[in-house]
């Protein structure tokens, strides 16, 4: 409702000045040096929105005497009456200035130096207006290297990424002030990079996947000569270390639009950036309904999962990222003649080694990868004590949720994945039974030493 409401009011912000630019109201739009100035009583924006301690470090700013601005992401959702993640703040005091009024905080980043204040679970992140500088160091490739070079509003406006993300809710007057039409932007739901487009895609190639996480966030358009250079620079990604790539992976798949998020970065081709063993399968006629469909579901359970304020994890998504390549690597091997154990050991070894490469995923995350894929094939045997070890396995209620998901689109999963539902749900004495009637059914019984061995 409360969205609703400020959407509502957004549009009418945009008609008065729409109608203020015609000349009948003129006062509510004060211009200093090309910016507009939408005053409070034009805009959604109220104190009550921002975050306790956020507001704290902007009077703190601006009682010492300083510019102070919430900017970015925080003012650009709640114009659209969404809940911001986090809110940013732009000031003109230097970071070491900033420091210096807060005992919580922290210098942090060398290329771009920033101040985190920190407040039990919250951490605000201020930065200092910066601007472009001949002495900017950037590389052959455009990229940006150095870029610590102070300045005002003015200049720092048109080194932020698209105009959406550079409105600027000044705590001196509760005005939003807007250089980039910004404003109109958000009106029409659209993503629209400042400045020349190219140019800004190689001071950083990562503003492409930006891009496309706003517009699959927002549910905005790309506009044309945003998306334009997308595959010409796209090579560019590929130089960007993998651990920058990994963390904005967390943003595209954790941020709670991940459906459209993939199939935004598919549309424009992407996936081999991030995905690159997925990417080869995508376009697999054989496979392509069922990989598509279990992504769908995947991606799908996350979102919710988010919105439901549930815990979600790197793990289980990549574990699905890489399913299908794992078992397509598996069947090659098994293919090649290796036993059905080594194929899958070495098959593991080799999709998870590709991955790495492209991300940086963290070591813990791919241990529990693997630990999800292993546990898929010890579900499968459940004869002896075997389903009772399995069942207390840390892993298990992932690996449980994941063989779920794999019966929706492989109705050879649905028995096994119906034995474990039942399993879970029984109790110690109709757990017996469930392995018992299993054996039967099967035909099996105790095993010998050899037949396991040969198992395995
Ligand atoms: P959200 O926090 O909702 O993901 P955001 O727009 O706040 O979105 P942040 O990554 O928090 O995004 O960055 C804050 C602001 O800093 C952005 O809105 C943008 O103005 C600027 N910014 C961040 N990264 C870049 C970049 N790579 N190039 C240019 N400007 C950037
Ligand atoms: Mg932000």
């Amino acid at each position: 409702m409360t969205g609703w409401l400020s959407a509502v009011a957004l549009i009418t912000t945009i008609k008065k000045l729409w109608r203020g630019q015609k000349g009948s109201a003129r006062s509510a739009i004060k211009k200093s040096s090309s910016a507009t100035h939408i005053p409070r009583d034009k805009h959604a924006i109220s104190r009550k929105q921002i975050s306790q301690p956020a507001l704290k470090v902007l009077y703190r700013l601006k009682d010492a005497g300083y510019d102070a601005y919430l900017v970015g992401g925080g003012v650009r959702d709640l114009l659209l009456g969404r809940e911001p993640k986090d809110f940013d703040i732009a000031t003109n005091a230097k970071p070491e200035e900033v420091k210096q009024l807060f005992r919580n905080a922290l210098l942090i980043g060398r290329r771009f130096k920033l101040v985190h204040v920190r407040f039990y679970q919250d951490i605000i992140e201020v930065a200092t207006f910066r601007r472009d500088n001949d002495s900017v160091t950037t590389k052959e490739t455009g990229l940006l290297v150095n870029d610590n070079q102070y300045g005002t509003i003015d200049d720092d406006v048109w080194r932020r990424d698209f105009t959406v993300n550079a409105l600027y809710y000044n705590i001196a007057d509760f005005s939003v002030v807007d250089y980039t039409n910004g404003i109109q932007d958000l009106a029409a739901g659209l993503i629209k990079i400042i400045g020349e487009p190219s140019v800004r895609y190689r001071e950083d190639p990562v503003r492409m996947l930006r891009a496309i996480r706003f517009a699959a966030k927002l549910g905005f358009r790309l506009d044309e000569p945003t998306h334009q250079p997308f595959s010409e620079l796209k090579p560019l990604l590929f130089q960007v270390s993998s651990a920058r790539l990994f963390d904005e992976s967390m943003k595209l798949f954790l941020g709670g639009f991940a459906e459209d998020t993939f199939a935004h970065l598919h549309q424009y081709d992407f996936i081999d950036v991030l995905l690159p063993e997925l990417n080869i399968l995508l376009n697999d006629a054989e496979l392509h309904q069922e990989l598509h469909l279990f992504l769908k579901i995947v991606l799908r359970n996350t979102d919710s999962r988010i919105r439901e304020d549930k815990p979600v994890t790197p793990t289980f998504l990549f574990a699905a990222f890489l399913w299908y390549p794992l078992v397509n690597a598996v069947q090659r091997f098994e293919a090649d003649g290796l036993k059905p154990f080594l194929a899958y050991q070495q098959a593991h070894a080799d999709v998870i080694k590709a991955q790495v490469k492209a991300l940086a995923i963290p070591r813990r995350c791919t241990t529990g990868v693997q630990e999800i894929w292993s546990l898929q094939w010890q579900m499968a045997k459940r004869q002896g004590r075997r389903a009772f070890r399995v069942i207390e396995h840390p892993r298990f209620r992932a690996a449980y949720d994941f063989l779920l998901i794999r019966a929706q689109v492989d109705p050879s999963c649905q028995v096994l994945a119906d034995w474990w539902t039942a399993f879970i749900a029984a109790d110690a004495e109709g757990r017996e039974d469930l392995v018992t009637k299993m054996a039967k059914r099967s035909g099996t019984k105790t095993k010998t030493r050899k037949q396991k061995s040969h198992e395995r």
